[in-house]
């Protein structure tokens, strides 16, 4: 008995037919509506970064222009007559695929032109594929000018391009242009779930929103990594599985250790970040992870259902909204500033963990320095009733007032108007900005 051989997810669910092109319907939309008008254009532009399925997209054009048991008034191509399964597997004579970035100058295109003439083999419709066009030199690009001005009507343009920036405007012109789109997290996690189902599989829902969200939008890299995990899956994919494959450490665990740091819990969070590098994650990843959370956590505290999204678990929400109710948002915008330049440093660092512990030190000192309000007060505080004054002075100017807090910006036209003298006045002013200068926008509460 012969056993078939496996066949990775990325090849076997590759879109046979414009309705399996998930998440590109104005694409779709479109060129269905061309081919039931039979205002097929001669050339196309396929644009959107890597892995959204531009050639698939190409050789389903392809198959569409040449199917042999499509009839007038069908859009989709039948997928098994001899045209249709050569082109799938990018083997049809007439159906010339070549790579803009390995032949970019102009003696490779005059090569496409003399051939133009040429009729087709066996298909209807002669159709050229060039991938990464944007790579073609200019002389290469004005070669294919006139005859994509006039293409002899059996053949027909399809290229495709991550960078629509370099392709010259005359070009652009003479071609139909569709962009393709990554899909949003839930609509590829809804993809995955099918796939999955079709498999006789099954996975937890975080764990295909990490995957998802690991491919950022794009359906090949998200079917690489699930060919990946199911390597080492027997039954059901977990969410822990799919981390430790991808060396992250989970979100919410994540989000505990931005607690031990606001908390200033140096020792906690040295352990806790030791024993995640000791898996499968690299410092700048645990760095990286460490802002996209205390991004997640600022955001919260402005809760606004709209802007925080639903890409958080109710649990990680939970936490963040904790974390907002105890914690000064200067803090919050201190600690992006510290973590934020960690990420130069670990890149020159010759040990990147000794780098990020270091890094955390200071973050975790950060977090249990006395708040900027207090520092100010105490500065100005030395004298009565001159932060009254202040906040006096601060009145009486038109700009910045928020809710209860009052804000000590601008310095200059605070101190301007003080009636304080001289000597006692630099003295309050330089602290005062230097304070500002670590926690900027920094206020004092009444
Ligand atoms: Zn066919």
């Amino acid at each position: 008995m012969s056993v078939e051989p496996y066949k990775v997810l990325a090849l076997k669910y590759r879109p046979s037919q414009f309705s399996e092109l998930v998440g590109q319907d104005t694409l779709v939309k479109t060129l269905k509506n061309s081919f039931l008008s039979k205002r097929v254009g001669h050339a196309f532009l396929l644009h959107g970064d890597r892995g959204v399925g531009k050639t698939s997209t190409a050789r389903l054009i392809a198959k569409a222009l040449n199917c042999l048991e499509k009839k007038d008034g069908d859009v989709e191509p039948c997928n098994t007559c001899s045209n249709c399964q050569s082109i799938q597997m990018g083997r049809h004579v007439d159906v010339i695929e070549m790579d803009g970035a390995s032949k970019t100058g102009v003696n490779d295109i005059r090569e496409i032109i003399e051939t133009v003439v040429y009729r087709a083999a066996s298909a209807k419709f002669k159709v050229y594929i060039i991938d990464e066009v944007h790579m073609l030199s200019n002389s290469a690009f004005n070669a294919l000018l006139k005859t994509l001005e006039e293409p002899p009507e059996h053949v027909k343009f399809i290229f495709a391009t991550t960078d629509i920036k370099k392709i010259p405007l005359t070009i652009l012109s003479r071609v139909s242009r569709f962009d393709l789109r990554r899909l949003e997290i839930e609509v590829l996690m809804k993809h995955l779930l099918e796939i999955l189902k079709r498999e006789g599989l099954k996975a937890e829902k975080e764990a295909l929103k990490t995957i998802s969200r690991e491919a950022a939008g794009s359906v090949r890299d998200a079917l690489s990594i699930l060919d990946q995990v199911l390597v080492n899956c027997e039954t059901i994919i977990e969410n822990k599985m799919v981390n430790e494959l991808l060396g992250k450490v989970s979100r919410l665990e994540i989000l505990y250790l931005l607690e031990l740091i606001i908390q200033g819990k140096t020792k906690e969070t040295l352990k806790r970040v030791r024993s995640s590098i000791s898996g499968n994650t690299s410092p700048a990843l645990l760095l990286q992870e460490l802002l996209e959370c205390l991004h997640f956590v600022s955001v919260s505290s402005l809760m606004d259902h709209e802007l925080i999204g639903d890409d958080h678990s109710s649990e990680e929400k939970k936490l963040a909204k904790k974390l907002v109710s105890s914690t000064d948002p200067v803090i919050l915008t201190s600690l992006w500033q510290i973590l934020f330049k960690g990420i130069d440093e670990l890149k020159i660092a010759s040990q990147s963990i000794t780098s990020l512990e270091m890094l955390l030190f200071r973050a975790c000192h950060m977090s249990i320095m006395p708040s900027p309000d207090a520092l100010i007060k105490s500065v100005l505080g030395s004298r009565a009733d001159s932060t009254m004054h202040v906040y006096n002075l601060e009145r009486k100017s038109p700009l910045k007032r928020q809710g209860k807090d009052e804000i000590i910006e601008p310095i200059e036209g605070m101190i301007k108007n003080t009636e304080l003298d001289k000597s006692t006045e630099t003295t309050d002013t330089s602290a005062v900005k230097e304070i500002l200068d670590i926690f900027p926008g920094a206020t004092v509460k009444k």
